[in-house]
């Protein structure tokens, strides 16, 4: 397929292509959509296979990057930077200095944030020669380690479907099987266990479930077990395509919330299975939506209080995608679709309007000049 025709399929406003031989950057910036604002997204750097692989990632992060802040109602288009190249040993002060120059260039269109592969040394090279460019240390004005206000953000999320299923949002004495103990799973254990649920937790390291361990009272499970726990919430905060044929069929919870990225390994079949099933579903990018919270706020002089405040929206949100789901009966990811949809639909009305009127009080002056 063409490139033109996959963009016009994709709805993609601008692709850039950054090449500079000295420092070995090799970057794609994809534009989706700034009807809400400038593009904000990650910066993920990844050994891809070539430039098509990485533009069909970048493509298809970018458009993600949509609708999680369309549905955050952050002011926010969707965006995503790739840079082909090994994160463990390709990585200089030069690559990432020459990435922020080329984003400086796009003059705000874009704003940079890490993802995987990138880290906050990484944004700060970047920063060094661009003020579009966030997800940089607390020492020096930015927002640092994101997790606690994505794990928060998970937390009510969860809350919020057991409102929902349960008619109290208490977690109190639920049992919560857990998928991965890393940096969000840690954060979010520690509010389930000080409302007192029930945990069951996995990592295909050992090591990283037993620093869990040592501040919270939960069971170790292997990690193909996690699947199959008697418990009413599974939440998967480790890798993504964990809701699939396979593991579907051994679900016996009533609810899916976790902080990891595109869990359904099929958005549409697997969507469509759970709801039939019965299982209530948090969309990932909704529930996952405070660590977008966390960078945007940055760009205002960062208060994490503010962050988390704003994360606690989420549960507003999750309730109302719950809530199209039942009344207009379609998956839970699809009613998220929807509602993100009908914000990029209704703002850019809005914006028809205030364009009509100066285009119309322009033409004014000129007939009244005349
Ligand atoms: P992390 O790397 O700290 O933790 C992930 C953990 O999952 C690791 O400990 C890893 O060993 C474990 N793991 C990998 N495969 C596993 C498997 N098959 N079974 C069990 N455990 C497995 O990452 P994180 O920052 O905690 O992020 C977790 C998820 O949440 C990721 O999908 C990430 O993309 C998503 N997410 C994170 C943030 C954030 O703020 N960090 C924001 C939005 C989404």
């Amino acid at each position: 397929m063409e490139t033109f025709d996959i963009l016009e399929e994709t709805g993609h406003e601008q692709v850039v292509f950054c090449n500079n031989k000295e420092s070995g950057l090799r970057c794609i910036i994809a534009i989706h959509d700034t009807t809400l604002g400038p593009a904000l997204g990650g910066t993920r750097m990844w050994n891809y296979r070539n430039t098509e692989e990485a533009l069909k990632d970048a493509l298809r992060l970018s458009k993600a990057m949509t609708y999680k802040s369309a549905i955050a109602g952050l002011n926010f288009g969707g965006g995503k930077a790739v840079i082909i190249g090994d994160a463990a040993t390709q990585k200089s002060e030069m690559l990432f200095r020459t990435f922020g120059k080329f984003i400086d260039g796009m003059g705000g269109r874009f704003i940079a944030a890490e993802d995987v592969g990138t880290d906050v040394k990484d944004m700060e090279f970047a920063r060094m020669e661009s003020k579009y460019v966030t997800g940089i240390s607390k020492a020096i004005g930015g927002s640092g380690d994101p997790t606690p206000v994505t794990a928060y953000g998970v937390y009510v999320g969860m809350k919020a479907c057991a409102h929902e299923r349960w008619g109290s949002d208490s977690l109190r004495g639920r049992r919560i099987a857990v998928q991965g103990a890393g940096q969000v799973s840690r954060h979010l254990c520690e509010y389930l266990y000080n409302e007192g649920a029930e945990i069951f937790i996995t990592d295909i390291n050992e090591e990283k479930t037993k620093i869990i361990l040592e501040t919270i009272k939960a069971q170790s499970v292997k990690p193909n077990e996690i699947y199959e726990i008697d418990a009413e919430i599974f939440s998967p905060c480790a890798l993504g395509s964990v809701v699939n044929d396979d593991t579907l069929p051994k679900f016996k919870f009533e609810i899916i919330a976790g902080g990891a990225n595109n869990q359904l390994e099929d958005e549409v079949k697997h969507g469509k299975i759970i709801l039939e099933k019965g299982i209530l579903y948090a969309p990932d990018y909704v529930i996952n939506s405070g660590g977008l919270i966390n960078v945007a706020n940055e760009l205002e002089g960062y208060r994490q209080d503010r962050a988390m405040k704003q994360a606690e929206g989420i549960y507003t949100i999750v309730k109302k995608v719950l809530k199209t789901s039942k009344v207009e009966k379609i998956p839970t990811n699809e009613a998220s679709k929807k509602l993100a949809e009908e914000r990029l639909s209704s703002v850019s009305r809005i914006r028809n309007i205030y364009s009509g009127v100066s285009a119309f009080s322009g033409r004014l002056g000129e007939l009244t000049r005349k």
